[in-house]
Parts: C-alpha cells; sequence; structure tokens
C-alpha cells in the first residue's frame, strides 16, 4: 500500500537524544545533521533512529551534507535492528530561518528524483539557533512542494 502525504511526524526519545547530544556537542558556526530512519505509516512518519554528520560531512555555516558511507552503515544497522528505512534528513541553520533553504529543497526534490532511494517522500527537521536556543520545525517535501508538518516529542521541550 502506497503511504499518505505525511501530516506529521513523531520523534522517538533514542532519536532525540542523539540530535540533542550533536547539539550540545557540535561547533556552533557551522551546519551539523545526519540521517533519520524510521517507519511511515499512513499520514504518520515515527523517527526511530538520527544519525551524527559521519567524518567526510561536508560543515559550512550556510551547508550541510551528510557523510554518505556513514549514513549507509546506520541504515543497514537500523533495518536490522526495527526494519527502519531512510525517511528523511535533519540539519542545524545556525544563523538562517527554521526552514528549508532553497539549496535544501533542491537537495529534497534530487533525493525524491532518485528512484533507486525509492523515497515516496522526505522528512526534514531543521533546528535554527536564535536568542540563544534551538528553535525546531518539521517539514515534508512529497513531489514539488515543501509543507511544514506538526512535530510530536519536541526536542526543545527538553534542556539542551
Ligand atoms: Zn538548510
Amino acid at each position: 500500500m502506497t503511504p499518505q502525504p505525511v501530516t506529521a511526524v513523531l520523534l522517538t526519545a533514542q532519536a532525540a537524544r542523539v540530535i540533542t547530544t550533536e547539539l550540545r556537542t557540535a561547533d556552533h558556526t557551522i551546519e551539523t545533521g545526519g540521517i533519520l530512519l524510521g517507519h511511515h505509516i499512513r499520514d504518520t512518519v515515527t523517527v526511530r533512529h538520527a544519525g551524527t554528520p559521519g567524518p567526510a560531512a561536508v560543515r559550512t555555516p550556510t551547508y550541510f551534507l551528510r557523510d554518505l558511507a556513514h549514513a549507509q552503515a546506520l541504515a543497514d544497522e537500523a533495518f536490522t535492528t526495527d526494519a527502519s528505512v531512510w525517511i528523511g534528513e535533519w540539519h542545524t541553520h545556525p544563523t538562517g530561518p527554521p526552514a528549508p533553504s532553497a539549496r535544501d529543497t533542491a537537495t529534497y526534490r534530487r533525493l525524491l528524483g532518485d528512484a533507486e532511494l525509492g523515497f515516496h517522500s522526505i522528512v526534514a527537521l531543521i533546528l535554527a539557533y536564535r536568542g540563544g536556543r534551538w528553535t525546531e520545525s518539521a517539514w515534508t517535501c512529497h513531489g514539488q512542494c515543501v509543507t511544514p508538518v506538526e512535530l510530536t516529542n519536541s526536542l526543545v521541550d527538553k534542556p539542551l
């Protein structure tokens, strides 16, 4: 059965912990991030695993690209653990707004357009640093559009 477009994203404590740890320890002058893995059932994506950037990630003040080999190893491990699949990515905007940039959107469209990857939709979690704290937002890219989605189990409710 084809999954429906995503309207809600649920972040498990396990995935949230990886992201909050990375936010606490990362260099905040450049972007960081990783892949998201989990399950897409009906209109909800459950994120069960979040990746760290990996040693070969591209990290600049305005751009992040995950380390593909690192991401692949995590994806294999997650699939073995609980049949989680690659469903999207998370990254930070140390200075930009908590919304996908034009370059981010282009990246999501390229992933969706790659038939080998088999994406139905992409979930993106963006964390922006503003006013001394992290602000999060969740997005979905399906077809040509990027739309905001509800995020359950907020990261910013917890101390980072
Ligand atoms: Zn971005």
